[in-house]
């Protein structure tokens, strides 16, 4: 093999983040995605899914899933503008404009490429994107992509994005304000009145990725812009089918032009395989199962409150989240490693979360508390905490 095969300097940048104490195998786990996994041979609390609503496994879905193997077969066989556009693709686009009481959606076959995919089409040569700082990796991807310029607002400072858009508003066509609805690592909601407020002052338009907000925020957890009342006023509103829908895929929900205008130039929808069946049929019965009751995200709030004022009491730092996201802030990125490994040695998962997925010197660990716990088993994770917390003198 020669040298150039061995890939050294892969293996030399692997190196240093063990002499950094930052590197990690992948978890296994065996089972479904419940609020109790079989983790690499051990049943442990699972606080680290983003299966908000306990959806991943549910029973109905399950079966409507099945159903649409059974029909459909399981693969949609290719992209949606050759011949890959079943008709559960329409089913399902019809169901979430429905819940997201906006006029079209457009699905693709993951929240990440919808991002990637979105923000590039929908931008040119000529237009601006401001971006808050914190958005989440997809959305700095998708503003990479895009021919327009950039600029990033400090993370929700409304004095910094009115200073860029009076400055720079009249020298572009087109600008696009994009922020996060729910700021995926510290739980935070973006100021979105005021965002479109500004958008409405400066003539801007805007784009919300509400993949940590949908199914979470407002009547039903139909997000954010929900949760404001902000209906009809923002151009684009973007969602995940994986966390609370607990499946896959993403979609963006707005207007009809813009879902026509994607079906031309969304390079997902051209180039990538369309989603397939059994992930369509679970999602529409899922999204129906929305429409009809909000048990699902009144049980949601009410196991995130009760842990997260526990872990307050405790004396954890759980930073300035207004959702059902928990990071417990640790600084020192070893030590934030550490303490999840501990917590595993004690039956309770929770992720580590380090550079480069929040800035350097504020790992953490991300708790994510779902419908689907119940109080014996956050009770049990609380006390875990704590008698790992006082053994590693983090309180
Ligand atoms: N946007 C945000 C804010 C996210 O947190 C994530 C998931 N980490 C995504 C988009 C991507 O979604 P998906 O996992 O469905 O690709």
């Amino acid at each position: 093999m020669s040298n150039v095969h061995e890939l050294k300097y892969l293996k030399e940048k692997i190196e240093g983040l063990k002499a950094d104490g930052v590197y990690r195998t992948l978890p296994v786990f065996d089972g479904a995605n419940e609020a109790e996994i079989n983790l690499n041979g051990k049943r442990v609390i699972n606080l680290s899914s983003n299966n908000y609503l306990g959806l991943a496994n549910n029973p109905r879905m399950k079966a409507a899933a099945i159903k649409a193997v059974e029909k459909y077969g399981v693969g949609a066989g290719a992209v949606r503008t050759i011949v890959g556009n079943m008709d559960l693709h329409e089913a399902l686009e019809t169901v979430l404009a429905k819940f997201k009481r906006e006029e079209a959606v457009m699905v693709f076959q993951s929240g990440f490429n919808c991002n990637a995919g979105t923000i590039q089409a929908i931008t040119d040569k000529g237009d601006l994107i401001i971006s808050d700082e914190l958005n989440h990796a997809s959305i700095i991807d998708g503003v990479k992509l895009s021919k327009a310029d950039k600029a990033v607002f400090k993370h929700s400072d409304m004095a910094h994005l009115e200073d860029i858009l009076k400055e720079k508003r009249d020298q572009y066509a087109n600008v696009l304000i994009i922020t996060d609805g729910v700021f995926s690592m510290d739980g935070d909601i973006a100021k979105l009145p005021e965002i479109v407020a500004l958008a409405e002052k400066y003539s801007a338009m805007t784009y919300v990725d509400d993949a940590h907000g949908s199914g979470v925020l407002g009547e039903h957890g139909r997000g954010t812009v929900d949760h404001f009342g902000l209906h009809g006023r923002v151009d684009f509103s973007i969602g995940t089918l994986s966390k609370a829908l607990g499946v896959i895929g993403g979609y963006v929900a707005g207007s009809q032009t813009m879902k026509e205008w994607l079906s031309h130039r969304g390079r997902p929808i051209l180039f990538s395989t369309s989603l397939p069946p059994a992930a369509l049929g679970a999602l529409i019965e899922g999204v129906n199962m929305l429409i009809d009751s909000d048990e699902y995200s009144i049980k949601l709030w009410d196991n995130a409150k009760y842990f997260k004022e526990n872990l307050g009491k405790l004396g954890f730092n759980t930073g300035k989240s207004e959702t059902p996201i928990t990071p417990v802030i640790i600084g020192d990125e070893a030590k934030a490693m550490a303490f999840s490994k501990q917590l595993l040695e004690n039956g309770v998962f929770v992720s580590p979360i380090v550079f480069p997925t929040v800035p350097k010197g504020t790992g953490r660990v991300r708790c994510m508390v779902t419908a689907g716990h119940t109080k014996e088993q956050l009770k049990k994770a609380v006390e875990v905490f704590e008698k790992v917390g006082k053994e590693m003198g983090l309180i």
